[in-house]
């Protein structure tokens, strides 16, 4: 047994509806229109937090390897890891950051590939 909010009277504690003044105490449908919307949009924050998560990841990988061009394997690595970041940003339904640093990244990849490329092609004409 428990007391009614509204007029006080005794009612059974599993009661959805005052018996004796008829007041609604709880209403199921009204409770799932509320927590529906607050479920979804946890999820929606969830998901977002979560694609943010592995575009940081990717574009931190992508940034350290392009500066590291020098190290040659290091470009092929940079593009391999901006692509992957562009790759969930393109298809993420949320508006992820991180763009920038991943063209950055991708443009100096691609710059220290092309190095290496032509200077692995110079030293093979070097030798004829
Ligand atoms: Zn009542």
């Amino acid at each position: 047994m428990k007391k009614c909010p509204y007029c006080a009277e005794e009612i059974q504690s599993n009661a959805i509806k005052c018996k004796h003044c008829g007041e609604w105490l709880q209403n199921p449908d009204v409770k799932s229109i509320i927590e529906l919307p607050q479920k979804k949009e946890k999820d929606y924050l969830d998901t977002f937090a979560d694609d943010q998560k592995q575009v940081t990841k990717y574009t931190k990988v992508a940034l350290i390897f392009s500066l590291l061009w020098l190290a040659g394997i290091g470009s092929l690595i940079a593009i391999i890891y901006s692509n992957k970041a562009f790759k969930i940003i393109k298809h993420s339904q949320y508006p992820l950051s991180g763009k920038g640093v991943a063209i950055f990244s991708l443009i100096l990849g691609i710059l220290g590939v092309s190095f290496w490329g032509f200077a692995f092609i110079g030293a093979i004409i070097s030798r004829i």
